[in-house]
């Protein structure tokens, strides 16, 4: 059972829960509202499982999953793919020792205080989160890599068809003035920030995890500082070794993983 009682957890860090529910849904439900995937959609799909393939922070076991559905995929030369095609790497994988992505989601760190809310988007911004982090982490080459694969995810797959309208807008508007790894990290964590602040009291928001602009000052005194006129300033020169550190392979907690 996958959606049993709440699990404690410690709001100030990121779960591999997460990440894994977040892979499973993306691929074996969001993935499968399309039963063909060709064209842009096709070339959006490989450069997703590629970035994920170089950059996911997984378990082995995942990892071995992740690299044979690249694999398969980047061999597809074709104009289009049948998703069933997919998701008989995704489920025979099962069968290689050591290879598997788990089933059904058990939410952590993105649990909801209602069947509604937080969970598979939570999810997804974790996720994106983490890839800039960890291809900054492990020296990546393009800045742009990561951001170019979760937006054209986003805009070919993404279920909330409205959000990635609000995202494909900020991406066009600034998107390409990224140009290190590090103005990668910080530029997702500015436009999350939009759109937590157009979402602040909105009815998607749950009222247990307000949306606040991101960290806030308990967990991060140093991200903020107050000009003499009293207005807020972030200190960016914190806030990204605050991210660094914040969504690095090495502080992912590994709690109720199957
Ligand atoms: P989320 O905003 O999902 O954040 C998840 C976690 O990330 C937080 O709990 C916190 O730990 C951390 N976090 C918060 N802010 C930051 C930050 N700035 N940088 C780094 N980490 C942070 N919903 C809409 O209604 N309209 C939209 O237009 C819309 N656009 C979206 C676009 C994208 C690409 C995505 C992935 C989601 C979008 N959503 C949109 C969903 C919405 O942003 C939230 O994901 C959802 O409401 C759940 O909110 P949450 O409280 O779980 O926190």
């Amino acid at each position: 059972n996958t959606e049993d009682s709440w699990r404690p957890f410690n709001m100030s860090r990121v779960y591999m829960a997460d990440l894994e529910s977040t892979l499973h849904y993306s691929l074996r439900v969001e993935l499968a509202a399309h039963t063909i995937i060709r064209g842009e959609a096709l070339v959006s799909l490989k450069k997703y499982t590629s970035v994920l393939t170089k950059y996911f922070p997984g378990r082995p076991v995942v990892m071995n999953l992740l690299r044979s559905m690249n694999c398969w995929l980047q061999n597809q030369t074709g104009d289009e793919i049948l998703y069933e095609a997919l998701k008989k790497i995704l489920d025979n994988s099962a069968l290689s020792p050591n290879t598997a992505l788990p089933e059904g989601v058990r939410w952590v760190g993105c649990q909801g205080s209602q069947p509604h809310l937080r969970r598979y988007p939570c999810g997804v911004w974790t996720l994106f989160h983490v890839l800039t982090v960890q291809a900054k982490n492990v020296g990546g080459t393009d800045p742009q890599e990561v951001l170019r694969a979760m937006r054209s995810y986003v805009r070919s797959f993404f279920g909330c068809r409205p959000c990635a309208g609000h995202f494909e807008n900020m991406a066009r508007e600034s998107m390409n003035e990224v140009n290190t790894l590090s103005s990668a990290v910080l530029w997702l964590w500015s436009r999350h920030n939009r759109v937590n602040n157009r979402l602040a009291g909105d009815l998607s928001e749950d009222p247990n995890f307000p949306k606040i602009q991101w960290p806030s000052p308990e967990m991060c005194p140093a991200c903020h500082t107050v000009k003499n006129n009293g207005d807020h300033r972030w200190h960016n020169e914190q806030v990204l070794p605050f991210l660094l550190s914040y969504f690095s392979s090495g502080s992912i907690l590994t709690d109720y993983l199957e």
